[in-house]
């Protein structure tokens, strides 16, 4: 196949671009290898094609919060979720402190106040920190079709900096918004953000949205077709921090991005994307991610606007 050919020309033009600089703060992530880089596809009928450091695990972080929402749908029911958690962009960065005005409601899932708030809907409100996390990893394990395992590294470091996330947690409980101990929640958040992936495992988990919810491999229905809709369309307008509408129209296909450079795109009934590489600009996405992401759609018509 002309694709792993293609999928190296891609990953070589993005080289040349040297910008951004790895997420300070979490320790770990600030000492990643940032040389390294990686690109893969996965179609709906389960082919997957890589290039570059594909065999390299990095932490999922930011792009779990998709899969954890779906799973908070699962577990609470769309009704209930949607009493906890908006659905409207933010524009304000990822980690920040805000609730909608009338509602209480963290804006979106997407940020870290709706991610944690989804984190504590999976399995119930009265779970310990081991039963979400198990229920976490074992359902994006299924996803990725292998035995994920937690960076116990990163979410070690993650923790020991982890006063504005629990900051959030708090908020959070004060207004309602949660019922459990906020830091059981947050902690289990910085340990579902500390999976190790590779992006053949992101795109395998990509491409099962793409495929409303059925595994491309091994055809078994994961998720319930309504809650991939929903978490595809929180991606579309929430899924790339405040940088949402450029992406959208630029690349124009629903994304996750993750502060250890890890991007997931998912274009519905086609293709699921990852790109990996640790530089990050400005908004906390991935320089290199974004111009293969960018590139992908350019020279397949991935925009999902286009009429072809
Ligand atoms: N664990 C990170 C945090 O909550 C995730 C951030 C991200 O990937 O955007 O700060």
């Amino acid at each position: 196949s002309p694709i792993p050919d293609y999928l190296t020309k891609v990953l070589e033009n993005a080289r040349a671009n040297d910008d951004g600089a790895p997420a300070a703060y979490i320790e770990t992530l600030a000492n990643a290898d940032t040389s390294k880089m990686a690109v893969a596809l996965a179609t709906v009928d389960g082919k997957v094609y890589s290039a570059g450091d594909d065999q390299v695990e990095f932490s999922i972080q930011s792009i779990s919060k998709a899969f954890v929402y779906a799973l908070a749908i699962e577990d609470a029911g769309l009704s209930r979720v949607l009493e906890k958690i908006g659905v409207e962009p933010s524009g304000d960065k990822f980690n920040h402190l805000s609730l909608e005005k009338k509602t209480n409601r963290p804006m979106n899932p997407m940020i870290n106040a709706g991610a944690i708030t989804a984190h504590s809907l999976v399995v119930g409100p009265d779970a310990t920190l081991e039963e979400r996390t198990d229920r976490i990893l074992n359902a994006l394990s299924k996803l990725a079709g292998r035995q994920l395992h937690v960076d116990e590294e990163v979410y070690e470091a993650e923790l020991r900096d982890a006063d504005r996330n629990m900051a959030i947690g708090y908020m959070l409980k004060a207004a309602g918004i949660i019922s459990c101990d906020p830091r059981v929640v947050v902690k289990g958040y910085i340990r579902q953000c500390a999976i190790n992936v590779t992006v053949n495992d992101l795109a395998i988990m990509a491409a099962t949205l793409c495929n409303a919810g059925v595994h491309p491999v091994t055809c078994e229905r994961i998720m319930p077709q309504l809650s991939v809709r929903q978490v595809l369309s929180v991606m579309t307008t929430c899924g790339m921090y405040d940088a949402a509408g450029d992406w959208v129209s630029r690349v124009g296909f629903p994304a996750k991005s993750g502060v250890a450079g890890g991007i997931i795109g998912a274009l519905p009934g086609q293709v699921g994307i990852a790109a990996f590489s640790p530089k990050l600009d400005e908004r906390g996405n991935s320089v290199r991610g974004v111009i293969m992401c960018e590139q992908l759609s350019n020279d397949m018509g991935l925009h999902m606007m286009d009429v072809s």
